[in-house]
């Protein structure tokens, strides 16, 4: 069943990245949805700051991917705004980022198609009057374990 709740302000995004990382136990594939400026990075931010990040983040919108080390896993960030073709994923050697012992941010991930691993979590992030509204869903087991405790 989606869970939705209402984010009033960036403070509130960050925060609940931090609680989403707090609660997750095992490596995943998100998927983040939503506008261009809808929070997803803003989220993926939050999510990194959870897991005791304290470096700065930046939105990989030209690098495609950004890695992060942090104590409990390897973090890849993904931003697929630009890509132009799907296939280019094969060719940054992609796939090789997928594991069970990485989390997975996946901003735009409709762009990489059939060349990422489907999401263990789909978040969705949407504009409201005041501040945004964020929706998720898990799509597997693990997904499930890692929702279930928020
Ligand atoms: P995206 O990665 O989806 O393009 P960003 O996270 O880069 O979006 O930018 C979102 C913008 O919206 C930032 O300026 C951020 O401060 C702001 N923002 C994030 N969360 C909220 C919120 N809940 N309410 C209002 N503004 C927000
Ligand atoms: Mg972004």
């Amino acid at each position: 069943m989606p869970i939705s709740m209402h984010l009033p302000d960036e403070q509130a995004t960050l925060a609940f990245g931090e609680r989403l990382a707090r609660s997750w136990r095992t490596g995943l594939v998100v998927y983040l949805s939503g506008d261009l400026g809808a929070g997803k990075t803003t989220l993926v931010r939050g999510v990194l700051k959870g897991l005791g990040y304290t470096g700065a983040v930046k939105s990989p919108t030209y690098t495609l991917i950004e890695p992060y080390k942090t104590q409990r896993w390897q973090v890849y960030h993904f931003d697929l705004y630009r890509l132009t073709d799907p296939e280019e994923l094969e060719y940054i050697g992609a796939r090789e980022y997928f594991g069970s012992d990485t989390l997975c941010l996946v901003e735009w991930p409709e762009r990489g198609n059939l060349f990422l691993p489907g999401p263990d979590v789909v978040i969705r992030l949407e504009y409201r009057q005041d501040g945004r509204q964020v929706d998720l869903e898990a799509l597997s087991d693990a997904g499930r374990v890692a929702l279930a405790g928020i």
